[in-house]
């Protein structure tokens, strides 16, 4: 059961990769969802949206044929509008907080329309914003994603002049390199990133990491204030024998080798097991059966009931084939000459609510054995304990502790993001970079 690359042929993953959310069709299609809309007056969808986009007022401008309008009010709100109307788990928040399901009847497809508005802005290089004069003041963020490209544009618009480091040759972060390729796809990522540095007073310094070629005490002594949105490492590791075996792989690793290569270049198992039920654990699964994986289960140690992924994420890796082995732990690998051959999982049950507020699972005894070539790891990734450490930055097992959403406690220093909260939604990074930006201008405005 060899792991191998080129297993469809050119077409084959053309199709497998293409958009799963593709936008409308034409204007008209637009406009009878738009007008759909009940324009409700304490719109729901609106607290269903961590960046509380104004979501009756940019689909009331689609009605009216303000696009321009429409887009602006989006990006105003979160910068990453376009990436999000495709990425986001829009089924738990403003979708699923419309007042449509409280009618049985089909939500507002807000993100399609977020889509339609954003993306003709995006693709034209319209001017959306125009950035205040200088004020004379700099500000260092490290980290070209969501958190750090959202606080750079709010900074930029109040005329900061802000200096982005990213470690990666591209920005985007996890929008780019964290996302199954056929949610977003990386000329969109490229073009966002485009967008939002295009208001002007943002430079991004590429292959520049914190740690590395950048420390904390330069950005500090050289900028007014430093924003660390540096997201989170790698995944978390299982701690159980055979987990080093040539076939056990990083799903973050594994994604981002999507997100970097030509798919016919990406190996892939015959019989793939996915440890976690996450969004990144459906991205790795659904991706390797798009690859050509014969099987792919994904093993969960709790029951259905208690998935981390929506139902709509569960839907579209079992409508891809992925089997789900519920109640199920990795006990250990086995493998053969160097490679994995057996996964053996403890069989487990579900008792009292742990600190996670969720059934605890305890092992029953039993155990189960599944033949495998291919094991990814999708358990949570691990924050970068070392490096925060480092510069003596308090944090909680790596997350970087905040007060006031984003002030560390070091004087002058903000951070946001998933290095914050250990690994939220894409949205949730972009808020927090609205967060820092407030923030830092208050800060900046008192210095
Ligand atoms: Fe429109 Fe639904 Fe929001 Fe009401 S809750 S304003 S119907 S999208």
């Amino acid at each position: 059961m060899p792991i191998k690359n080129k297993r469809l042929s050119e077409e084959q993953y053309t199709h497998n990769f293409s958009e799963i959310h593709p936008p409308f069709e034409n204007k008209e299609a637009a406009l009878v969802e738009a007008t759909r809309c009940l324009f409700c007056y304490d719109a729901p969808c609106i607290k269903g949206c961590p960046t509380r986009i104004n979501i009756p007022k940019f689909i009331k401008q689609i009605t009216t044929g303000n696009i321009q309008g429409s887009a602006h009010t989006i990006f105003i709100s979160n910068i990453f509008g376009g990436g999000c109307s495709r990425v986001c788990p829009v089924e738990k928040l403003c979708e699923g907080n419309c007042v449509y399901n409280l009618l049985e009847e089909k939500p507002i497809e807000i993100a399609r329309l977020q889509r339609w508005a954003t993306d003709k802005i995006i693709n034209n290089k319209t001017r959306v914003f125009e950035r205040k004069p200088s004020i004379g003041k700099k500000v260092a963020i490290v980290g070209a994603g969501p958190a750090g490209l959202s606080c750079a544009h709010v900074l930029s618009r109040e005329g900061v002049d802000v200096t982005v480091f990213e470690k990666e040759s591209k920005g985007g972060g996890l929008m780019t390199f964290g996302i199954a390729a056929y949610k977003v796809t990386p000329e969109f990522c490229a073009a966002e990133v485009d967008f939002i540095t295009s208001i002007g007073g943002i430079e991004i310094k590429y292959n520049s990491e914190l740690g590395k070629n950048i420390t904390l005490e330069e950005l500090q002594k050289n900028y007014d204030a430093v924003y660390l949105g540096i997201g989170v490492g790698l995944a978390n590791k299982l701690n159980i024998p055979g987990e080093e075996l040539e076939g056990v792989v990083d799903a973050i690793k594994f994604i981002y080798d999507i997100r970097t290569n030509s798919l016919a270049n990406i190996p892939v198992g015959n019989k793939v097991a996915v440890i976690g039920m996450g969004m990144t654990a459906i991205d790795a699964a659904t991706q390797s059966k798009r690859l050509g994986a014969d099987e792919v289960t994904m093993i969960y140690r709790r029951s259905e009931s208690e998935k981390n992924c929506t139902q709509v994420e569960l839907d579209i890796a079992l409508l891809d084939g992925c089997k789900m082995q519920w109640l199920a732990s990795p006990k250990e690998i086995i493998g053969e000459n160097g490679k994995v051959k057996l996964l053996v999982c403890d069989v487990m049950k579900l008792g009292l609510p742990d600190h996670t507020g969720k059934p605890a699972p305890t092992p029953t005894g039993e155990t189960i054995r599944l033949e495998v070539d291919m094991v990814i790891k999708a358990t949570g990734q691990s924050p970068f304990v070392d490096l925060v450490n480092t510069y003596g930055l308090e944090n909680i097992k790596g997350k970087i502790s905040v007060k006031n959403k984003s002030q560390t406690n070091i004087n002058g220093v903000y951070a946001g993001g998933d290095a914050v909260n250990g690994g939220k939604e894409v949205v949730d990074a972009v808020q927090a970079g609205k967060d820092g930006a407030s923030a830092i201008l208050s800060f900046l405005s008192d210095s």
